[in-house]
């Protein structure tokens, strides 16, 4: 876990550099602050003269080009005069180099981490997400799911030792995103009782690329819909089977949930779709335990 704090920790610093403004609160010393090249310019000479802070370049919202020629070397003096100062006095922030506006991008820091020729074909499915026009929060889902950090059971036992990676909605297989998000019986339901009524057995994939391949044929996709907004609608789909996931997160939970069927008893839960045309419903079957005993879509 550490590690991999520490390998995102170093991969952010890489990225991440102040955005000037009053220069008060951006040490020479310890802050990114001078993008183009070594984010931290070591000053040629030693700090005598009060001199830490960037402010102390500064004047009138402008650099103090003596002062910077005299403290750094030609080609970093010559990287801070880029710098652009704000007209009007604002605080030092922080800018994200690998976006041309500044702002932090999931997908900029993924490209970042990999350090990726991003047009190989091996990583046309983060051409797919990142070309996507779906909201960002969708995309988000996907990143997790497609990254695999996705915090299932089964993600977190590679990291943890835990009770149990098994699926908290079924409890039947291990808790894999896949799993999860379309192969288990609630997901089934889930996905059959939305309007597009994908049946989830139509395809075995065991990998979420075998997933994106099989949907990238137009064919395959409900109503020959457009891939983006298939992908859109799939996130929106997943997020629901996360939130409920969320909601049971203890296999006993889901009784908690729905509440418990007194002992020896099966409890039957339904609901149903309307859909202009068509409809459809799931009907969830419960024992006493709370354990999932049979999900029926129609
Ligand atoms: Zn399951």
């Amino acid at each position: 876990m550490w590690k991999a704090i520490l390998r995102e920790r170093s991969l952010l610093m890489k990225g991440l550099c102040r955005r000037i403004g009053d220069g008060r609160s951006t040490s020479i010393w310890f802050d990114p602050w001078v993008p183009g090249g070594r984010l931290q310019p070591i000053p040629r000479i030693d700090a005598i003269g009060g001199i830490s802070m960037v402010s102390n370049f500064i004047r009138n919202n402008g650099w103090d080009h003596t002062l910077v020629r005299r403290w750094f070397n030609e080609d970093d003096s010559r990287r801070i005069l880029n710098i652009s100062l704000p007209n009007n006095q604002s605080k030092d922030s922080w800018l994200w180099l690998p976006e041309s506006n500044g702002d932090f991008s999931i997908k900029s820091a993924y490209r970042l981490s990999l350090n990726i020729d991003i047009n190989r074909p091996e990583y046309a499915k983060w051409r797919t997400l990142w070309g996507a026009r779906i909201h960002n929060r969708l995309k988000m889902i996907w990143w997790k799911i497609l990254s695999n950090s996705l915090l299932t059971r089964a993600r977190l036992g590679m990291v943890l030792n835990m009770d149990t990676v098994l699926c908290p909605l079924c409890n039947m297989d291990d808790e894999h995103s896949l799993h999860l998000l379309w192969s288990c019986e609630f997901a089934r339901a889930l996905w059959f009782g939305c309007l597009w009524q994908v049946r989830t057995d139509i395809l075995t994939a065991t990998s979420w690329d075998d997933w994106l391949m099989w949907f990238s044929d137009e064919d395959k996709r409900p109503n020959q819909m457009h891939l983006h907004l298939f992908l859109g609608g799939a996130a929106a789909v997943f997020e629901e089977i996360w939130r409920t996931r969320n909601k049971c997160k203890m296999a006993s939970a889901i009784a908690s949930y729905a509440g418990l069927p007194p002992p020896g008893w099966i409890m039957c839960n339904t609901d149903i779709t309307l859909g202009n045309s068509d409809s459809a419903g799931a009907a969830i079957f419960r024992d006493d335990k709370g354990g999932t005993l049979k999900i029926h879509t129609f």
